[in-house]
């Protein structure tokens, strides 16, 4: 079939306002933790996707002034002639590549602190931010006016800088939808009361935008279809400013009300979950749409265009993953793309403060620090390898090394690829996960230098015997079964007949009943999705807690209210701040974190998750005495959980970055740092 043809629409030019875009692959605003403090890398990665195909590429929020400073996040900026620069860096990269450049102008408004400018906070009204204890300065006349002057001179800037699509962006919270908000606007001027006079603001801004770089760059909205929720800008009110604005803008990008869903997790949201609610907007506005599905799928695409739908596919994720998703459609080479699996990984970098990276693509945020293409490696390969293990630090080294040149044997002692991955893809809403491991076979399947042979444990012996120029250890790791972990550092004081499971068993099949203890220490997501999976068995499921909630780092991939929300929907009794200290027949021992005070639980079965145990026998025994032999250190090494149990995004890194390096001079990453 001629697929490249079938998709055809999708590769159609389209012109927004005074500009055309190549194509209907739109890279829309996204967070990076890059922003204006790591110029370099910003640039660089934001080119790599419009190499890839991407026809417009665009910025995350960048703040317009410094009463705009989201610190300690790294946003983008155009506060002065030197960001100018670093931006005009990202679009001459964006622009080498034939796509367009687009800024997403943002005034962070009350949500901010201005940590690192001390410069006072600005609200429609003063009120507490999103994390600090300050109120933001409640915006006068004259505040107004200086605000619109500081867009109007930011959308200078970005012309300045060469973009050719300038945002406008009243959403998610920030500044103008404030205004927008009717419990948050409570002035009596003709900035508040009536929709009309909540979204003047907005009309402003888009009318001075376009009066101020119209001539040359398009003028966009981002504005979510489906309001602000009833209190602050219900469905019907999006409908009417939509309505009233409708060809103002010169493109609509459409979000939702609910962040946590728009930018859900697989686990909870499903690919194209937005349409339902913005697809209404292309028919009323006559102008050209983009809005976001975790779209991978090539057909779903199609539809979503051929449907009028949306005129642009929108992505941030499906382009993380695979900078090259548009060329690999274009070429009939679907079955290459590596397809983003909703683990909102990249999210909780930027969450954290740091720069993204990506579960499916360890290319990413490397192609300046580390010069790495996520298509492209040097054909240099010398030599036979022996990996063992077949999870995502093997999977992942086998096909890099594969891609170089080398002869790779990939030994696994189970009868499937994909170690955990392929385990944890058969909990409750995890199933994507395993696009890690298909991708990666995909790729190995192709190369007829790579051997992938399931149901073979190797002991030491066997390797040596297979003599291999070189051995990757990617054995993995195991959960630990005495409950040392975060806050215990002795084992678990386990009575009678007391009975601990850990992950590995329910992986391996358990499924207690009865009333069972899940006992988490790790604070991510196992230990919500196990209770899920036993209370949804009919287990009498207690979540006994560390932290303070069900899973705090959760809040970092968007996913912590709704995994609380489902244990509590299921019944699930949740105990926080308690720590495990002895588990006996039929009951656990829990002591309260900050008063020590004891208490028994009734638990027929305690489950817990807490520290894993790096997998390292085989890579101790290969190594034994001649640990401190550098010479040998150069031809075993280990890799992923097996040295460091983390997440899988780090396995991948590590399967990634110990096949890149494999007989090459070791690189140190350069450093990014500010232009002056
Ligand atoms: P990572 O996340 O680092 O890739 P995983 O735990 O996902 O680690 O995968 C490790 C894989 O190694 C598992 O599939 C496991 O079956 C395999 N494995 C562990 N020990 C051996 C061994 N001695 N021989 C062969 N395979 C092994
Ligand atoms: Fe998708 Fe996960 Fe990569 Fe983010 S980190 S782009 S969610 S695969």
């Amino acid at each position: 079939m001629d697929t490249a043809g079938r998709y055809a629409p999708l590769f159609e030019p389209l012109a927004i306002g005074p500009v055309t875009a190549p194509n209907r692959f739109y890279q829309v605003p996204h967070c990076t933790g890059m922003g204006h403090a790591l110029p370099q890398t910003l640039a660089a990665m934001r080119g790599m996707k419009a190499e890839g195909g991407w026809g417009v590429v665009c910025t995350e929020y960048c703040s317009i002034h410094p009463s705009s400073d989201d610190h300690p996040w790294p946003f983008a900026a155009l506060w002065d002639d030197g960001d100018v620069r670093n931006l005009a860096a990202m679009a001459s990269a964006v622009h080498a590549h034939g796509a367009l450049a687009g800024v997403e102008l943002w005034h962070g408004g009350s949500s901010v602190a201005n940590l690192a400018s001390r410069a006072p906070t600005l609200g429609v009204r003063s009120t507490l931010g999103r994390s600090e204890p300050i109120q933001s300065q409640r915006m006068d006349r004259r505040d107004i006016r200086e605000f619109r002057r500081w867009h109007r001179a930011a959308a200078l800037r970005a012309r300045q800088a060469d973009f050719d699509i300038v945002y406008v962006y009243p959403t998610h919270g920030y500044l103008v939808a404030e205004f927008l908000s009717r419990a948050s606007n409570t002035r009596s001027d003709a900035y508040g009361g009536t929709l009309a006079n909540r979204m003047r603001l907005l009309r402003e801004l888009l009318e001075e935008t376009r009066e101020a770089v119209g001539d040359r760059c398009a003028v966009a909205v981002r504005f979510s279809a489906s309001g602000h929720g009833d209190e602050h800008l219900s469905a019907d009110e999006a409908h009417d400013v939509i309505a009233a604005l409708g060809a103002l803008p010169d493109l609509w990008d459409l979000v939702i009300a609910d962040y946590d869903e728009e930018m859900g997790s697989s686990r909870f949201v499903r690919q194209g979950a937005l349409e339902d609610r913005i697809a209404y907007v292309r028919q009323l506005t006559g102008r050209p749409v983009v809005s976001v599905g975790r779209f991978t799928s090539p057909d779903a695409m199609l539809s979503q265009v051929r449907r009028g739908i949306v005129d642009f596919i929108g992505a941030a994720r499906p382009s993380i993953a695979d900078p090259f998703l548009p060329h690999k459609i274009r070429e009939g080479r679907s079955e290459d793309i590596r397809e983003c699996i909703g683990c909102n990984i990249c999210y909780a970098h930027n969450s954290r403060g740091s720069a993204l990276r990506c579960t499916q693509n360890p290319t990413m945020g490397e192609e300046w620090r580390s010069g790495w293409h996520p298509e492209h490696v040097t054909r240099d390969g010398a030599g036979s390898v022996l990996i063992v293990g077949a999870g995502p630090a093997g999977l992942e080294a086998g096909q890099i090394l594969g891609k170089r040149g080398f002869q790779v044997t990939i030994a696994d002692a189970a009868t499937e690829a994909g170690g955990r991955v392929s385990r944890e893809a058969r909990l409750p809403g995890l199933a994507e996960w395993g696009r890690v491991r298909d991708y990666r076979l995909g790729q190995i399947e192709r190369l007829a230098n790579v051997e992938l042979h399931l149901g073979s444990r190797l002991e030491a012996a066997d390797v040596r015997e297979f003599g291999a120029d070189h051995v990757l250890v990617a054995t993995g790791s195991r959960w630990r079964r005495d409950g040392r972990g975060r806050s215990r550092s002795q084992p678990l004081a386990i009575a009678g007949d007391g009975r601990v499971l850990t992950p590995d068993d329910v992986l391996d099949g358990a499924r207690p009943t009865g009333t069972v203890v899940v006992y988490d220490d790790d604070h991510y997501y196992m230990a919500a999705v196990l209770a899920e999976l036993l209370a949804g068995g009919g287990a009498r499921v207690r979540f006994v807690t560390t932290a303070g909630s069900v899973g705090p780092w959760l809040a970092n991939t968007a996913e912590q209210a709704r995994s609380q929300r489902a244990l509590l929907e299921l019944g699930v009794t949740i105990e926080v701040s308690s720590s495990l200290e002895r588990v006996a027949a039929d009951h656990a021992v829990l002591s309260c974190i900050y008063t020590g005070a004891v208490r028994e639980v009734a638990a027929d079965v305690v489950l817990t998750v807490t520290d894993r145990e790096p997998e390292d026998s085989l890579y101790r025994a290969l190594v034994g005495e001649r640990e401190t032999d550098e010479a040998a250190a150069e031809t075993i090494q280990r890799i992923g959980d097996c040295l460091q149990p983390a997440l899988i995004a780090h396995a991948v890194y590590a399967g990634h970055r110990a096949a890149r390096g494999l007989g090459t001079a070791p690189r140190v990453p350069a450093r990014d740092r500010l232009v002056l």
